[in-house]
């Protein structure tokens, strides 16, 4: 049995969320429910980055107070857990943790006393929006690239660490798999842009840029200690690393695994910043960061800052959480982006869950009742089960879930031509053959349930109930198992 920590980003709260965040969300939580069902012991983590500077600016252009803004909006964040279904175990909100500061302030210590700060005056082209600085080469055509908008020159002394001295150490550990970077592609980018050299980076602003808002750096009154560094904390924060109790020993130093999703926007601060205060800091460095790539709509990214967006809760009032999770995962590729429709997630819903599971469920539900009484025989172990099960399993691991639900939807189809192949009801009634009939298709929709249930808990769980004979060993009454979505 292995201990796996995982965690998600945690976005700044400036707007309602929107549907990119939840793809990020129900990837990590496919993950943490399938290393469950196979008996690993997972800690699951989500949270907020609640001292953003574009908070404040958000809190100002809203007339309200930085903590009341955020906490407005952190609410849309939080409940995002039940409208998505997410298996979190842990939430932490980095304005309103009480584990959070004292988290952030000895990290900063442990790094200080290895000497890894200095003062430094600074000058230089940052946005907000990334709430990072840009040298000028990065910027396109004078603009953040990543958002498109002018930047800000930023000329005041800071706090700088001395990023340039963990170069060597974060490419042998991304070099020899100790810090796997998922998939390959981004892995290259950050060898790339480590071979580049690394600069120093300031990692504090002033009270007056940050408007008094975030954590103060210690023995600095002058200082806040910069959002990234602050919110990349949470990660250990929220295991207790402030007052080093017991739970840091047992889910950060003592995991097998530590694994950060994140989407590829931010893969930087996560595959080189982070490892970095780690290592000054003496603690060991997370194992793998899962890359997604970004959802488009009509080919515009979806953003928070950009007006493009989609809150997950409308589009889950209109097709349902699973149908949801379903196209997350089973039609975002690895590492291109994917356009986000509402009617794509409704097409692939009614294809493969109303028809394709739905339809298989019902179909042998209905045939145990028609042809046995609704008495379920003993289920049959079908041969190829566990050739399945770990094609599944390695797909998850391997953060592909398009093979890992290409191995369901074949199962589903294997089941369908089994039903065709045995044609039970061409069997004598009460014979050994219909039973056995009858509990091989049984075990084939039971296989195909237990592989959805990371995926799509509402409809696995509907579907196992359905499967699942009473005392007296009957079956339920067979109903409709997922509504046709197409037209509703
Ligand atoms: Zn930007």
């Amino acid at each position: 049995m292995s201990r796996t920590y995982i965690t998600v980003a945690i976005p700044y709260v400036n707007a309602r969320p929107h549907v990119g965040y939840a793809l990020e969300l129900v990837q990590a939580d496919v993950l943490a429910r399938h290393l469950r069902a196979r008996g690993d012991e997972v800690r699951f983590l989500g949270g907020t980055d609640d001292h953003a500077l574009k908070n404040v600016l958000g809190a100002e252009a809203a007339g309200l107070a930085p903590q009341e803004f955020v906490d407005r909006n952190a609410a849309a964040f939080e409940a995002l857990r039940g409208v998505l279904d997410i298996s979190f175990d842990d939430f932490i909100r980095t304005s309103r943790d009480p584990r959070h500061p004292p988290g952030v302030e000895r990290l900063w210590r442990a790094c200080a006393a290895r000497g890894d700060f200095y003062r430094q005056w600074y000058e230089g082209e940052y946005c907000v929006g990334c709430e990072q600085f840009y040298a000028p080469a990065d910027l396109a055509d004078g603009l953040c690239p990543e958002h498109h908008t002018p930047t800000e020159t930023v000329a005041e002394e800071n706090w700088f660490f001395r990023l340039s001295r963990y170069r060597d150490a974060i490419v042998d550990a991304i070099e020899r798999g100790e810090l796997a970077i998922v998939p390959d592609g981004y892995r290259n980018e950050v060898l790339a842009f480590l071979a580049g050299g690394l600069d120093d980076i300031s990692v504090s602003r002033s009270n007056a840029r940050a408007r008094g808002w975030g954590i103060p750096v210690p023995d600095d009154p002058t200082q806040r200690i910069y959002v990234w560094w602050d919110a990349l904390g949470n990660y250990i924060t929220a295991l207790d690393y402030g007052t080093d109790a017991a739970r840091f020993d047992e889910w950060w130093r003592g995991a097998d695994d530590r694994v950060h999703v994140i989407g590829k926007g931010i893969l930087r601060f996560h595959a080189v910043y982070w490892p970095a205060i780690l290592l000054s800091a003496g603690e060991p460095l997370p194992t793998k960061i899962l890359v997604h790539p970004y959802l488009t709509a009509g080919g515009e990214k979806l953003s928070k800052s950009r007006g493009a967006t989609a809150d997950p809760a409308d589009v889950v009032a209109d097709v349902g959480t699973d149908a949801l999770r379903w196209w997350f995962t089973r039609d975002v590729p690895r590492a291109a982006d994917a356009d986000f429709s509402v009617e794509r997630v409704i097409a692939r819903a009614d294809e493969d869950l109303a028809h394709g599971v739905g339809n298989l469920v019902h179909r042998v539900t209905t045939m145990v009742h028609r042809l046995a009484d609704g008495i379920a025989p003993p289920s049959r172990t079908v041969d190829h089960d566990d050739t399945t099960r770990a094609e599944f399993d390695a797909s998850i691991r391997a953060y592909d879930y398009r093979r890992a639900v290409a191995a369901v939807r074949s199962e589903v189809d294997a089941a369908n031509r089994a039903v065709e192949e045995s044609r039970p009801w061409t069997l004598p009634r009460g014979s050994v053959a219909l039973a056995a009939a009858l509990g091989e298709l049984l075990a084939r929709a039971r296989l195909v349930v237990e592989l959805l249930d990371p995926i799509v808990p509402g409809v696995a769980c509907r579907a196992a109930a359905a499967l699942t004979p009473d005392a007296a060993g009957r079956l339920p009454s067979p109903t409709p198992l997922v509504p046709l979505l197409q037209g509703a």
